[in-house]
């Protein structure tokens, strides 16, 4: 019978290149990190697209070198950014499907699907990999689930933000919070912890996964949980450790064998899949070979690495995550060496360079490699699900402080950033600051609302805009108030005032600026449910067709064994011979056959065979 837990929040990792989804077990208070369909933990974050169908996670990862330019990974990349960002331009040359720019600049992904080309965004591909989570949890509770907690890097801007919300919406899910991944990572390890833990504890997380990059500092005093500041690089990450790899082996191929495959994607697919490998095996063995039979042509790549070579490549990469731990303590104005636990996150975490820098940074300290660096995000994620949900018995109080991770402010006289809520400031936050006019009898005043660091206003990101009409004539410098008012979920309300009068005029930013309209979420998520339909109707036909197969196979088996004692008459052998002719002739013709077909013809042939022999 099916459990009532349709009201349970589940806790979502969407990550760059694996996802994770996990449950809070409130029996046995613990989080269960739930296996997929095939056993695995965590999902490749890959969508693939064929003749036939549409595959999702390992199946669609396992394809890839075969079907590159339908296999669409790095959908957190593209998500909430323009196609003319500078960022996506570098990817473009490492991504083996096509992306141009749609309307509003916004990415879109061209594949062909079915024969047809489709043009596809990064909130289908996103929504696509967490229907798959919302499905692989279904699956293991026995429950439909509307609801779930969403981690993002805690680098992600407002329009990221917002994407990952709208990309949940099309996956039929209810995103009650998105939280930042390192705080839910240091949720996960400060459960755990809390029970050794006297007085306050200054915890640092270091999470670098596939794609981006993050850290935080939190301090746990009792059941407060305070991100005191974050800091990091949503472009940084394994991939653009492997992307070094690939360019040393592609070099390498140019100037031992004379190839350039850098226009050949199945080639640069199967280099980076063998590149990847040996970047883990690097991380315990000191040297690796690297081995593609027939990269390009007839040529083999049969080469090695050592792990000094690999960290050369990347030492840049290296030193940049270095960099942005010294930020994130500069920003909290604490010492590194008040840090308690310094803990590891995020599969690119397990790097020996890495750790060995990191270490050196905290003047030796022993690094925290206790939690599960895949796991600890989703891990989290349900913890915060359940705190949503029923609460968690043995911490009934259990309070989570966390921070914006840019600053917020206004474009001021010249184009310039004025900051009201600067980055690291604790959530919920409400600030009024006082602006005056710039010019004689100014009646209006525009004002533009954006977040990010550069001094220059056009330089960071635009949240949103409006007009304050009706301020009374007055010489330049009247003052007005600007209030900024930011929610536990990181929803902003601006508001600007004129005292005298009482003129008030404000908005909530909700970022539409190259956003999915609500009716264009409405045709994708009724897409989502077609997919789906015809995802189930492709099973349902192999099913049918493996069915046949099946038969066909044991028949042909049964018969020369009933042959070699000539039991069979003649004409009856003939008849199964048509019968199985006849059914080959079906199987070949998969596309234009329905699933109904192979289900009457697999019973009309029973029907026939049966009269003559019996077959188990
Ligand atoms: P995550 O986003 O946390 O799932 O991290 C995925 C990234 O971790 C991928 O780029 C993997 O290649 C990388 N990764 C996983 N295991 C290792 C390892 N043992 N050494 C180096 N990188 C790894």
């Amino acid at each position: 019978m099916a459990r009532q837990d349709e009201g349970l929040v589940i806790g979502i990792d969407l990550g760059t290149t694996y996802s994770c989804v996990a449950v809070w077990e409130e029996q046995h208070c613990r989080v269960e990190i739930i296996h997929n369909d095939q056993g695995n933990k965590t999902t490749p974050s890959f969508v693939a697209f064929t003749d036939h169908q549409r595959l999702i996670g390992d199946a669609a990862k396992n394809q890839a070198a075969t079907n590159p330019a339908n296999t669409v990974f790095d959908g957190k990349r593209l998500i909430g950014r323009k196609y003319s960002d500078p960022v996506i331009k570098d990817d473009l040359m490492f991504w083996p499907f096509k992306v141009i720019a749609g309307a509003d600049d916004k990415p879109m992904i061209i594949i062909k699907h079915k024969g047809q080309e489709k043009h596809i965004s990064a909130e289908e591909i996103s929504a696509t990999v967490l229907t798959k989570m919302r499905e692989t949890a279904e699956a293991y509770l026995e429950s439909p689930i509307k609801n779930a907690v969403v981690t993002v890097p805690a680098y992600f801007n407002d329009s990221q933000r917002q994407a990952t919300k709208d990309a949940g919406t099309i996956a039929g899910l209810n995103v009650v919070k998105i939280i930042n991944e390192p705080t839910a990572a240091a949720l996960a390890y400060g459960l755990e912890k809390r029970a050794n833990c006297v007085g306050e504890r200054n915890i640092f997380v270091f999470d670098l996964g596939g794609g981006t990059f993050d850290v935080s500092l939190l301090t746990i005093k009792g059941e407060i949980f305070e991100v005191k500041a974050t800091a990091g690089d949503t472009h940084l990450g394994g991939e653009d450790i492997d992307n070094r790899m690939v360019n040393y082996f592609v070099k390498e191929l140019k100037r031992k064998n004379k190839v350039n495959i850098t226009g050949n994607a199945r080639a640069l697919r199967r280099l980076r899949t063998v590149c990847e490998r040996a970047k883990r095996t690097l991380s315990f063995a000191i040297d690796t070979t690297i081995e593609v039979d027939a990269i390009f042509e007839s040529i083999d790549l049969c080469s090695s690495i050592t792990r000094a070579r690999f960290e050369e490549l990347n030492m840049d990469l290296f030193k940049k995550c270095m960099e942005t731990v010294e930020r994130c303590l500069n920003d909290s104005k604490m010492d590194k060496n008040s840090i308690h636990d310094v803990v590891l996150i995020g599969g690119s975490s397990r790097i020996p360079k890495v750790q060995q820098l990191l270490q050196d940074f905290f003047s030796g300290k022993e690094l925290c490699k206790g939690i599960n660096p895949d796991e600890a995000v989703a891990h989290g994620a349900a913890v915060q699900a359940a705190l949503l949900n029923k609460g968690i018995k043995n911490v009934p109080n259990l309070v989570l402080l966390d921070v914006t991770p840019l600053s917020l402010g206004i474009s001021v006289k010249g184009g310039l950033m004025s900051v009201v809520i600067p980055r690291n400031t604790t959530i919920p936050s409400k600030k009024i600051d006082t602006y005056l006019t710039s010019e004689d009898n100014q009646t209006s005043v525009l004002i533009e609302v954006y977040e990010g660091e550069r001094k220059r206003a056009s330089d960071n990101n635009l949240l949103g805009l409006f007009n304050l009409n009706g301020i009374p004539s007055a010489p330049a410098g009247h003052p007005l108030n600007v209030c900024f008012d930011l929610d536990a979920n990181g929803i902003l309300n601006v508001s600007a005032e004129e005292e005298t009068t009482g003129i008030k005029n404000g908005i909530t930013v909700t970022n539409d600026n190259g956003r999915l309209s609500s009716e264009q979420i409405m045709r994708l998520i009724q897409e989502a449910e077609k997919h789906r339909a015809e995802d189930r109707m492709y099973e349902k036909k192999v099913e049918a067709m493996n069915a046949l197969d099946d038969y066909v196979y044991k028949l042909r088996n049964a018969i020369k064994d009933i042959d070699r004692s000539s039991k069979l008459r003649l004409q009856d052998k003939s008849k199964i011979r048509v019968a199985v002719t006849k059914a080959r002739n079906l199987l070949g013709t998969s596309d234009q056959t329905e699933t109904e077909v192979f289900e009457d013809y697999l019973n009309e042939m029973e029907g026939i065979v049966e009269s003559i022999v019996k077959i188990d």
